[in-house]
């Protein structure tokens, strides 16, 4: 029964935030699991503590998708490439890590081994060496990997214009898909991408009191991110069987409880809004499981 493939397919959101450095949701982080696969798309604040809570090693991480660069999503790479190496507290990495996402990214995994010189020389004694390898792609949009079943699509998003290249992602296996928006502010390439998905996770933010009177700001923010009713468009556009909101990037007491209602003006499908730890299982249905808490 070993080779049978499996029907687990699941997003869990590992982490919901944006920068700041809140308790509840930790930097953006997504674990995929489609098979024996799993994969984990951006590295934020907090990403490995999400993972031991789900009681996964690092070491059974097929590998890392990053959407973008903006630090939020990176910031937590480093604890799970290199804890995940030393396997605490289980399962030590043995085989290089694997790394996918825009320009830019090559030039990172190449430089952060010369940041941590030290310890992997050091640790390289008692630790088996491939583990801390990196192996990085840089990707264009396409089809970015093909394996046990699994096809990952990277699609450009809009997240401030070409100055900052940036990725959503597309997950099929065994006829269904996941899709993951990444950073970005409305976006037509997304919503062709996204047809036909069982689940879109999609980016948000908001403003309230006196952050949503500043025009200016308004401006830059909705020029990089999506507002409720821009995503209520996406929404009702993709008609995806679930819609779920992650990366809530909220200003001057923008509550997460009024990101519905407020979608609601474009949109009256199924939609929540993501907690850190929420699993999503696709099939024939998609089921929102709580959150899990070890
Ligand atoms: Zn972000
Ligand atoms: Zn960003």
């Amino acid at each position: 029964m070993a080779d049978q493939p499996s029907d687990l397919f699941r997003v869990t959101l590992l982490g919901t935030g944006a920068p700041p450095p809140l308790l509840d949701r930790f930097g953006p982080s997504t674990l995929v699991e489609a098979g024996r696969e799993k994969f984990i798309f951006d590295a934020g604040r907090g990403a490995m503590q999400r993972l031991y809570q789900l009681g996964i090693p690092c070491a059974d991480i097929t590998g890392v998708f990053l959407t973008h660069h903006h630090s939020d999503h990176v910031v937590g790479f480093v604890d799970l490439w290199l804890t995940g190496w030393i396997g605490r507290p289980w399962g030590m990495r043995k085989t290089p890590l694997r790394v996918w996402g825009p320009d830019g990214t090559k030039q990172m995994m190449e430089h952060l081994p010369k940041a941590f010189h030290v310890d992997i020389r050091v640790r390289s004694h008692h630790y088996p060496p491939e583990g801390v390898k990196l192996e990085a792609d840089g990707i264009n949009e396409g089809m970015v990997y093909d394996r046990n079943g699994v096809r990952i699509f990277a699609f450009e998003v809009d997240h401030g214009g070409e100055d900052l290249p940036a990725f959503g992602y597309r997950i099929n296996y065994r006829g269904h898909s996941a899709v993951l928006s990444g950073d970005t502010t409305f976006n037509e390439n997304l919503i062709r991408h996204a047809a036909g998905t069982d689940l879109l996770v999609h980016e948000v933010t908001a403003a309230a009191g006196a952050a949503a009177e500043n025009k200016q700001q308004l401006k830059r923010i909705s020029s990089n991110h999506t507002t409720p009713d821009q995503a209520g468009i996406v929404f009702s556009r993709v008609q995806a069987k679930l819609a779920v909101y992650n990366h809530l990037l909220l200003f001057g007491g923008a509550k997460a409880e009024d990101l519905i209602p407020a979608t609601r003006a474009n949109y009256a499908g199924p939609l929540v809004v993501g907690e850190d730890l929420m699993a999503i299982d696709i099939g024939n249905t998609v089921e929102v499981a709580l959150p899990k808490q070890n």
